[in-house]
């Protein structure tokens, strides 16, 4: 059996030493590569060729790729860099890892033309100035088998026990039974569906009701199917940190079952959360953790890597541990172990974001891979922000007050283009068909110029400065993606008063509305995508959106509840209109406190904004003084979110008060006594407001269903995840209040689960 490796990997693995460092990146944008490629090949003369395929073996070793271009005509072999800023600051390692590339491609061509030599050149592409630099060396074909041979030495251990593992991982998965005596009721439906999906290779979307063991339903099959479908990688994602937690749970008791498994699991967090030193940027002149990065990784990475065949799983703790024992970063490490690990465990961002590392990853080493998308009524949500962008003026004249003197001229610049577009908007808010090409080349010179400042100046440290930095790249790169997909709209902010002087200021904004232009690619990408939830009704209104591919298979995984479990009613008398909230405030609290004089208890009741939850729970406060209360509020940390949590004690009573689509409404588990009831005074539709009848207009002319795209199924969606906290086994019992007489029409009617019997109050007038 040969062990696949491309270039770039066989070379980040053997040729690639000293400090990490990123000063010289964010590199260009994928959009910019491209267009930068396509600009140096279309300077060469007729005959030149591109994207050539080359591969070559080493005894169990398979290496490929593709060269950027060749010229026969002068024998030269091309590699192209694009990049933006001072070529020479450029760090060495950089550069090496260039010429380790173009040798191995250098080696593979004279292989297949039969050459005796070749030129090779490093083409360095300025995305600024458009001006290439090209380093020209002229090597033997001896050389440069002599060259291949000792990478592929170096790589060749390590290969033979990746094909080790492989063969051994394959070998107990195919045998791998369920950790459980037996399935859940409609947990085999789902787990079977996940199966099929890899085994046919499409993606799934599976409405599957809580309580029925999604994550060891959906992870088993898959790792089930392994084997058969020769899957390189399980990617498992969730929006949520309890969502990942729930799969490392169920991970590592597949892991340790009988006989153990030996799975390379591996949890990525956050960089925030990793980094050792937030203080710091990440180079070695700044981190310690990144000087001598490379040169201490290889036995990093041999130690996590034993640390998970002993039955470890590398979660956040033990790869921080690993890490801290090698002196390197924690954060860094865990991208390495991406490489080498069989499941990986993450938020939705690395798979599915702008710059994705799993994405890129899979797509570059052509990984076989098989994604698991938990909660997923939360990717339209996601998808949006991963591809949308805003720069707002106020925060940028703050960061341009303290700018270095050096970056005055071109930010002064940037503010008067910024000014023009306030000048010109006559409304407040405005929608525009393209982003103002003046103002978009004003901030690449911007870009430009701060990459070459921080580059130069390693040591300054400028939290604002870099922040508006990391936000214009984003919005220069979601401006070169904008179509019909996205609106791009601009806000006038209230004017300031600074230093006696009158500041205008406007918010311009990238908003995605369909996010499945984009994520289309990356559905394609893998094997198979399982997309489940308890909520993914209507369907079509999640493919859509999401962009899945026709093929997609929709499954409905019947739910073990039954309509006994809970009784649902709906309260017609009450308006939660906007316009009625006030006459809403009294009959709403005489109804809590009437069905908790009926059955005393948990309730959770629910909300559409903290200002309508505080005016009511105001009022039950001062009316019901005897029943117990508490309630959520704006931002609250962990451990005020714990606190409200722990109220909810099988034998406690009283209402937590929560806001619909906040951190209580979904994602939380209140199994039993904990939870017997909830009421929701709101049909959960988005605020009316400009954006969002922007945002239904754009739908209407995508979909041709604007009300329902934009306002109705998000809103009916968060009331069936708030009223799905009650029912959690099939033990459970409890009453869902659903307060507004439009819960009674048909077309919302037909959104709520099915198990569910409603009863709808007669109208009173
Ligand atoms: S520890 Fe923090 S600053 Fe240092 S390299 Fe890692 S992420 Fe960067």
């Amino acid at each position: 059996m040969k062990y696949t490796v491309a270039i770039r990997a066989l070379c980040e693995f053997t040729a690639k030493q000293g400090d990490l460092d990123l000063r010289f990146t964010p590199s260009p944008s994928a959009q910019e590569g491209i267009a930068g490629h396509a600009i140096v090949t279309s300077r060469r003369a007729a005959g030149y060729q591109t994207e050539v395929s080359l591969s070559g073996e080493f005894r169990h070793l398979r290496v490929r790729g593709r060269a950027d271009g060749y010229d026969p005509a002068q024998n030269q072999l091309e590699e192209i860099k694009t990049f933006r800023g001072d070529l020479a600051l450029m760090p060495d390692n950089h550069r090496q890892l260039h010429w380790a590339q173009l040798k191995i491609y250098g080696y593979l061509l004279c292989q297949k033309l039969g050459l005796s030599e070749v030129h090779l050149a490093l083409v360095y592409f300025d995305i600024g100035s458009q001006k290439e630099t090209l380093l020209r060396e002229l090597h033997s074909a001896e050389a440069l088998t002599c060259y291949f041979e000792q990478q592929c030495e170096r790589f060749l251990a390590w290969a033979e026990q990746e094909l080790a593992h492989r063969a051994m991982r394959d070998r107990l998965l195919t045998s791998l039974r369920f950790p459980h005596a037996s399935f859940r009721p409609g947990q085999r439906q789902l787990a079977e569906a996940v199966y099929k999906a890899a085994s046919v290779g499409c993606c799934v979307l599976a409405q599957a009701p809580t309580g029925i063991g999604k994550t060891i339903g959906t992870l088993f099959p898959l790792l089930k199917a392994c084997p058969g479908q020769a899957l390189d990688k399980l990617f498992y994602l969730a929006a949520k940190t309890s969502g990942r937690g729930l799969a490392l749970d169920a991970l590592a008791l597949i892991k340790n079952s009988e006989p153990a498994l030996p799975l390379r699991v591996l949890e990525l967090v956050a960089r925030d959360k990793a980094c050792e030193h937030p203080d710091k940027a990440c180079h070695g002149e700044s981190c310690p953790l990144a000087k001598g990065f490379y040169d201490r990784l290889p036995q990093a990475r041999e130690a996590a890597i034993a640390a998970a065949l002993a039955g470890d799983l590398l979660d956040r703790n033990a790869l921080r541990e690993v890490a801290l024992a090698h002196q390197i970063c924690p954060y860094y490490l865990g991208q390495d172990l991406v490489r080498w690990s069989d499941v990986i465990v993450g938020d939705y961002n690395y798979y599915f974001d702008i710059s994705a590392m799993l994405y890129g990853l899979t797509v570059a080493n052509q990984w076989r891979v098989s994604v698991l998308v938990d909660e997923a009524h939360n990717m339209i949500e996601r998808g949006r922000k991963m591809y949308s962008a805003a720069l707002d003026q106020a925060g940028f004249n703050m960061v341009r007050r303290s700018a270095p003197a050096a970056l005055k001229k071109i930010l002064d610049r940037l503010n008067r283009n910024w000014n023009a577009l306030h000048k010109e908007q006559g409304s407040a808010y405005q929608v525009y068909s393209s982003v103002p090409e003046k103002f978009l080349a004003a901030l690449q010179q911007s870009i430009s110029e701060i990459t070459d400042y921080l580059t130069e100046h390693p040591t300054y440290v400028d939290g604002k400065l870099q922040g508006f930095y990391f936000d214009a790249l984003h919005f220069s790169r979601v401006a070169d993606l904008f179509d019909t997909h996205s609106l791009f709209d601009i806000t006038k902010e209230a004017e300031t008063s600074t230093a006696g002087s009158r500041q205008a200021s406007a918010v311009l904004c990238l908003r995605n509305v369909i996010p499945a232009p984009f994520l289309e690619q990356r559905f394609a990408a893998a094997r198979s995508t399982a997309l489940f939830s308890a909520t993914l009704s209507p369907w079509h209104f999640y493919s859509d959106t999401l962009g899945l591919p026709k093929s997609t298979v929709w499954v409905d995984v019947e739910s073990p509840f039954s309509a006994k479990q809970l009784s649902v009613q709906v309260v017609r008398r009450i308006s939660t209109r906007y316009r009625h909230r006030d006459d809403s405030l009294s009959p709403i609290v005489d109804l809590i406190a009437a069905q908790y004089g009926k059955q005393p208890g948990n309730y959770l009741a629910f909300f559409s904004s903290f200002d309508y939850l505080q005016k009511v729970s105001m009022l039950f406060s001062v009316r019901y003084p005897g029943i117990p209360m508490w309630e959520q509020s704006r931002r609250m940390e962990e451990s005020e979110r714990e606190a409200f949590l722990a109220r909810f004690t099988s034998t406690g009573q009283g209402i937590g008060f929560a806001v619909l689509g906040g951190a209580f409404a979904e994602g939380i588990d209140l199994p039993g006594t904990r939870l017997i009831g909830a009421f929701i005074a709101t049909l959960g539709l988005p605020q009316m407001n400009p954006v969002n009848e922007q945002i239904m207009q754009r739908m209407n002319a995508t979909f041709g269903a604007g009300y329902d795209y934009a306002y109705l199924y998000p809103g009916i969606q968060k009331v069936v995840q708030a009223a799905g906290r009650v029912i959690r086994t099939q033990l459970d019992q409890g009453i869902v209040y659903l307060i507004d007489d439009r819960f009674a029409r048909p077309e919302v009617l037909r959104l709520l689960p099915g198990w569910w019997k409603i009863e709808c109050e007669q109208r009173s007038t």
